[in-house]
């Protein structure tokens, strides 16, 4: 039949600091790539899930938030958090965390990668050794409120935080790494674990783990205890393709393998509703960075990157949508080896010199 030239909707939502200087940037990248592409992309503003907008309403964002967004495609998103004005637990769980768990936002995946022209803060790696994808899984694990103190205050004090799997909440992520790991060259998926210590529910997920795998024969799969994979993410990164972990591990995991690759501000997230029931959301790993907001300074990479993964999700890994998503990671890498550079990086360009550089590589093409 005829093609349908579909305009994808993204909501906007720049938040704080340094959110609103990289946003920008990531915009004016997306509209080069969607200009040469041919793509459609509408972009809505949103200016709440940020502390402006909480120091007028007292709370992060509009009651009917979620009817807002539930149209969209996508969301763009830059950084929140302003501790002078809204503490930390407030701006998180008053924006970004509602997100991921009203729209079942269950996968956080974050590629790690080593630039060329970045300098490693590990000893002796080449660009090359440093290539792989954490998964995390983003809705369940050890992160709940059950449990408590009892005896409280006394010297019998006790606390219980529980931990809460399920099949279904697993299986879902375990199958995401799977596929991901089929569709990438090295057919190898690492395993995230701690069955020797966590004696219920970690044999139970190497289980869930295998019994998974056995629709994934052409997969190599590697269980590794959480502490020693740490120890590797530093040594040995090169033997990492796709790892996947539960909530806790997840989440350490996804900052410590950004941490082996120079700078925060190069490391890119989403968070994923794979099926499209609910918008999945596209933000930078790293915060507002109070302490460097208003010089103009910040790196927007992570941002752009971030762009490319989401025109990568909208298209389905194919077609115009993979082309440029292709053409920013390539220009990226242009302006990483050749210039200019901001102060994170050993430069002394400003944000807005880095993201139209960028773009223009990718008008130029
Ligand atoms: P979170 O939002 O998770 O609480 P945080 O506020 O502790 O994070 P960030 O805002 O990510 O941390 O900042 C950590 C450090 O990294 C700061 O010194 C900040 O200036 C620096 N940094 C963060 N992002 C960038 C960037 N894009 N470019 C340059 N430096 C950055
Ligand atoms: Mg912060």
């Amino acid at each position: 039949g005829t093609p349908v030239n579909k305009t994808y909707r993204i909501a906007v939502i720049a938040g704080d600091g340094i959110g609103k200087e990289v946003m920008p940037e990531g915009l004016r990248v997306l509209r080069a790539a969607a200009g040469k592409f041919g793509i459609g992309l509408d972009f809505q503003h949103y200016d709440w899930a940020c502390a402006e907008y909480y120091e007028r309403h007292g709370a992060m964002m509009p009651e009917d938030w979620k009817a807002q967004l539930a149209g969209v495609d996508a969301i763009y998103f830059g950084a929140v958090g302003w501790p002078r004005t809204v503490p930390d637990h407030v701006s998180l769980w008053g924006s970004l965390l509602q997100f991921r768990r009203q729209f079942d936002q269950y996968i956080n995946l974050r590629p790690v990668r080593l630039f060329e022209g970045v300098r490693c803060p590990l000893a002796g790696k080449a660009p090359g050794d440093i290539d792989f994808v954490v998964v995390r899984e983003n809705t369940e694990g050890e992160y709940t409120n059950l449990g408590g103190r009892i005896y409280a205050g006394t010297e019998r004090e006790i606390v219980i935080q529980e931990s809460v799997f399920s099949r279904f909440g697993a299986d879902r992520v375990l199958k995401f790494a799977y596929e991901l790991s089929r569709a990438r060259a090295r057919k190898q998926l690492t395993v995230a674990t701690k069955s020797n210590g966590i004696a219920l529910s970690m044999p139970w997920w190497d289980e869930r783990a295998d019994e998974v795998g056995q629709s994934y024969p052409d997969i190599r799969v590697d269980k590794q205890h959480i502490d020693i994979l740490c120890a590797r993410f530093v040594l040995q990164p090169e033997r990492f393709d796709v790892v996947v972990a539960t909530n806790l591990f997840g989440d350490i995991l996804s900052d410590l393998g950004p941490a082996c690759t120079g700078t925060i501000g190069l490391a890119p997230s989403a968070n994923l509703n794979p099926e499209k029931r609910f918008p999945s959301l596209f933000e930078p790993v790293h915060g507002s960075a109070p302490d460097i907001y208003g010089k103009g300074i910040a790196n927007p990479v992570a941002m752009i990157w971030s762009g490319a993964m989401m025109l990568d999700f909208l298209g389905d890994g194919a077609g115009a949508c993979r082309a440029a998503h292709d053409a920013i990671v390539q220009a990226i890498e242009e302006a990483l080896r050749s210039g200019p550079l901001t102060p994170d990086l050993g430069g002394s360009a400003t944000t807005v010199e880095l993201g139209q550089a960028i773009a223009e590589r990718v008008a130029a093409g």
